[in-house]
């Protein structure tokens, strides 16, 4: 690999591809990810930077690896940048190119993982590793963690770390996924979102009962098939009230939209109607769902034969809470929905993960503000909510001030960017990498001496 100065970019693109090809696909089941590849291959890559490095491995096959840069100053705040090395799977059906290839062509990498977010762990290890090569002595300690398992439920990765090494992860800031693509406003001047909170995921089963009897005389049957269908009906009914959390209400004030766009956007007693009526459908799902808890009934097994009145369906909701919505308020939520067929249905939370948000206004904020307009002059960072989850919540667990950045150049339009996640024709370009890769370093800089 390149290490000559001025070739950060070169090197940050060979080791995406490398870690695209490891093709480290979590698809949930204990033995999958093999992230145990590209813990390695960046373990060889690091070797002999100067920093310290060590490797965890919870189960054969799934580990992650730390590398540090001490800092001189124990009171100074610390630093973590945190990317995971797995990727969800991939069905080459339907993509120009090969999703495991790490084909470069014109200055694109194309391959799983592209922008989630084997991007931002190679351009975060390229940065880490010169910092560590050319001397760097903060006063507040570098971190560079790459996490196996974030695509399942981390039980492997950053689940287990903040668990077993919570003095390992433990930090005063972080950075992992996603932001900083960057938008334009109205008035000219660039948004770069930077990701301060994500929604709560709950997934309930409700399990239905009803009385078994025989198929070919229905009449005045308890059928748990049919009352299921009921609860679905009334969960596709149900209107959430809007609630606008702080970073919703500061993104909309940032992004300098129009009265008529921001007038709607901030305020709940007409947030609904102009999703329900807005014709850009990308844009209203994301509005609705930044500014509700949303329910979605998405899974139901029913039934064992067919002349056979069911006395038991499950039926799987996903459930995505803004900040602030504990466990008893979805209850009460699903309470409420279910109304007089309650008394019939059993609930529990196979799932369930609260919202977690992560201060605005803070030291960080501030440095990437700075930083950001290095490369882009006179851009604004704005906060943002996001709708998926990552490992933030983990490290916000263990009190760390946790965002969501990188930067990304103009090429890609933010709907195809949207797409590209868990999508076909996942790629980024190498400007993409460049300007993270160099974010990282100048944040070090800035932030931590
Ligand atoms: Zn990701």
């Amino acid at each position: 690999m390149a290490t000559a100065e001025g070739t950060r970019a070169d090197e940050a693109t060979d080791l995406l591809r490398h870690l695209i090809r490891n093709a480290c696909v979590n698809d949930g089941a204990d033995d999958s990810g093999d992230e145990v590849r590209s813990a390695d291959l960046l373990l060889t890559y690091l070797e002999g930077c100067g920093a310290d490095v060590e490797t965890y491995e919870p189960h054969p096959g799934r580990k992650s690896l730390i590398a540090r840069i001490e800092g001189s100053d124990p009171s100074a705040p610390s630093l973590l940048l945190m990317g995971h090395t797995d990727v969800v799977p991939a069905n080459p059906d339907g993509w120009q190119r090969d999703p495991f290839a790490g084909e470069l062509v014109d200055g694109v990498v194309w391959g799983r993982g592209a922008i989630d977010m084997l991007n931002l762990t190679a351009t975060m290890a390229t940065a880490f590793r010169h910092l560590a090569l050319d001397g760097f002595r903060p006063a507040g300690g570098l971190t560079y963690l790459a996490v196996a398992d974030e695509e399942a439920l981390s039980r492997f990765g950053a689940g287990w770390l903040i668990e077993h090494e919570p003095d390992a992860v433990r930090h005063d800031y972080v950075i992992t996924e996603s932001g900083g693509f960057p938008m334009p406003g109205a008035d000219g001047v660039t948004r770069l979102p930077v990701i301060v909170a994500e929604k709560g995921v709950y997934w309930p089963t409700l399990t239905v009962r009803g009385t078994p009897g025989h198929g070919s005389q229905p009449l005045r049957t308890d059928n748990a098939l049919v009352k299921a269908a009921e609860i679905v009906r009334r969960v596709d009914e149900y209107r959430p009230e809007a609630q606008l959390h702080e970073a919703w209400r500061r993104f909309v004030g940032g992004m300098g939209f129009p009265p008529e766009l921001a007038g709607p956007l901030l305020d709940p007693s007409r947030i609904d109607a102009f999703c329900d009526e807005l014709p850009l459908l990308g844009l209203a799902r994301q509005a609705h769902a930044c500014t509700h808890t949303t329910i979605a009934p998405t899974m139901m097994e029913a039934g064992t034969k067919t002349n056979v009145i069911p006395d038991r369906v499950e039926l799987q909701l996903d459930i995505r809470t803004l900040p602030g919505w504990d466990e008893a308020d979805v209850r009460a939520m699903l309470d409420g929905i279910l109304g007089d067929l309650a008394r019939d249905v059993t609930v529990t939370f196979p799932h369930a993960d609260p919202s977690t948000d992560s201060p605005i206004d803070t030291p960080l904020w501030d440095a990437l503000q700075r930083v950001s307009r290095v490369f882009y002059p006179g851009a604004r960072t704005v906060p943002f909510l996001t709708v998926g989850a990552t490992d933030s919540r983990y490290l916000r667990a263990l009190g760390g001030v946790c965002y969501g950045f990188g930067l990304h150049s103009p090429a890609v339009s933010f709907d195809e960017y949207s797409a590209m996640f868990h999508g076909i024709d996942e790629r980024v370009d190498v400007e993409s990498l460049r300007l993270s890769t160099e974010l990282w370093t100048a944040l070090a800089h800035d932030f931590l001496v």
